[in-house]
């Protein structure tokens, strides 16, 4: 089957030193052909793949650009079909000049995504591998690039082929079996595929495990400082965003009215929620018995309760102390540095959490808490070699309905249901994990997946 040819800038709209314009499909090698300008004559038809050419962009007489002309032939590209890129100069009219010229000879604009959805539809990766593309270019930190990177290899798609298979093996024995009892009894197969299914279900919840860390990993941890007023909760944000230690962005929030600002410590993401309730620490403890407050501090994966040392607990610690004690959090004595009143052990006769001396003043104990975090969110590190990480949304949600559907088999296994009853459950579980690796789901979410991605991927 003939496919059209689609190009687009591949590199940010914005002046930068090179730009990259790229173009895939049959047509690709006769339209550069017609488009490029070498000291020799070329007939990209018949060079070689993963080779560079140097010379000009060319519209007629008009010389556009000096570029370099890299080309891969399919099906050893990523699209797995001819692909050009043309490097040429990063200025935003050159770049628009000279896709306006492909597109003249033949190209058309490509679709976001459109790119790795070639490359999805070519069977050179499956879905969940097209996903993890978007997520390496949105990695806002170490463990999710390490995530990204990981589930690009395809560490998620072979764990999920692996269940799959195993799914589709106990279907088709039951089918076979159905089919023709005479040779094939199902005499006490229940009990067999009972072990089978509770295996399989042990593996999913595991995953399932993984991808509250996979969020976490994703998105950042989602974080509140509270404290009594003056405790220092200010100082210790100051700190943590201070200097070369942090870089401050501005991300959307999950809600529309609450913004957070990320905060990277180590490859890991605070997002710190900065609402009004929030960012006016003043405020805090007035609003500490306000549903508001309490709402913010519920969603929140984490709480830092910023203490002060030097001063004693007051009613307004007892009832952050309260409100905290169902929590994740971790307890800071701030101002070490001064005569401190409160101590480790008087505060662990109320409360059980990893408790931290530190100075903001004078930025001591900020590596120790960095640490705790991490034991804490990761049980020390992450390795992304032999564990899997869901990351995805979608992919969660899936596995969960596989694993629902996998718990009706054992149901039906109990209740001494006809064999039957088990394959229907089985089939549905491996449809909803095809809907992973994108073997079972129909064109439009596949559209809807890829229109989210980037202009020129
Ligand atoms: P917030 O109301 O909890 O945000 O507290 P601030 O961060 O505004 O700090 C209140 C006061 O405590 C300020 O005068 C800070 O300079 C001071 N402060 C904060 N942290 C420390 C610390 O670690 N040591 C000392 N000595 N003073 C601190």
């Amino acid at each position: 089957m003939k496919t059209d040819t689609i190009a687009a800038i591949a590199t940010a709209m914005t002046n930068s030193g090179i730009g990259i314009v790229r173009m895939s499909g049959d047509e690709t090698f006769e339209i550069i052909q017609k488009i490029y300008k070498g000291k020799k004559e070329k007939y990209f038809q018949e060079e070689k793949g993963y080779t560079i050419h140097y010379g000009y962009i060319v519209d007629g007489e008009e010389t556009i650009d000096e570029v370099l002309v890299m080309i891969m032939r399919g099906p050893h590209s990523f699209t797995g079909e001819n692909t050009v890129e043309i490097n040429c100069h990063g200025g935003v009219y050159v770049m628009k000049r000279i896709l306006e010229t492909v597109i003249k000879y033949g190209a058309r604009p490509a679709e976001p995504g459109e790119f790795t959805k070639r490359a999805f539809l070519n069977g050179r990766m499956d879905l969940s591998q097209a996903e993890a593309v978007i997520d390496v270019i949105h990695s806002k930190n170490e463990y999710a690039l390490k995530s990204s990177v990981s589930q690009l290899k395809g560490t998620v798609h072979q764990k999920i082929k692996k269940i799959r298979e195993e799914i589709l093996y106990h279907t088709a024995f039951i089918e076979t079996a159905l089919d023709d009892p005479e040779h094939i009894s199902v005499d006490g197969y229940g009990g067999e595929l009972k072990v089978v299914v509770d295996k399989l279900l042990e593996e999913l919840k595991a995953l399932l495990i993984s991808s509250d860390n996979g969020r976490i990993i994703k998105e950042g941890i989602k974080t509140v400082i509270v404290g009594k007023p003056n405790a220092g909760k200010s100082s210790l944000l100051n700190v943590l965003v201070g200097e070369d230690r942090a870089i401050v962005t501005d991300i959307e929030g999950t809600t529309r009215d609450v913004l957070e600002e990320s905060i990277q410590l180590q490859g890991i993401s605070l997002n710190i929620m900065d609402t009004a309730g929030i960012r006016n620490t003043e405020d805090i403890v007035e609003k500490i018995g306000v549903d508001k407050a309490k709402e913010h501090a519920n969603e929140a994966d984490l709480i830092i309760y910023v203490v002060d040392a030097s001063r004693n607990l007051d009613e307004n610690d007892m009832e952050i102390i309260q409100m905290i004690q169902d929590k994740k959090a971790v307890i800071l004595l701030n101002k070490s540095d001064l005569a401190t009143v409160v101590s480790k052990d008087m505060l662990k006769s109320y409360i059980e959490k990893p408790m931290i001396e530190i100075s903001a003043k004078e930025e001591s104990g900020i590596k120790e808490l960095e640490q705790t975090l991490k034991d804490m969110f990761f049980h020390g590190d992450i390795s992304f070699n032999d564990e899997v990480y869901i990351t995805n949304i979608r992919h969660k949600a899936a596995i969960q309905d596989a694993y629902d559907s996998l718990e009706k088999v054992n149901m039906s296994i109990e209740n001494n249901m006809p064999e039957d009853f088990y394959s229907i459950d089985l089939l549905d579980a491996y449809e909803s994990l095809g809907s992973i690796t994108g073997e079972t789901i129909g064109e439009d979410l596949v559209n809807e997946i890829f229109s989210k991605f980037c202009m020129g991927k």
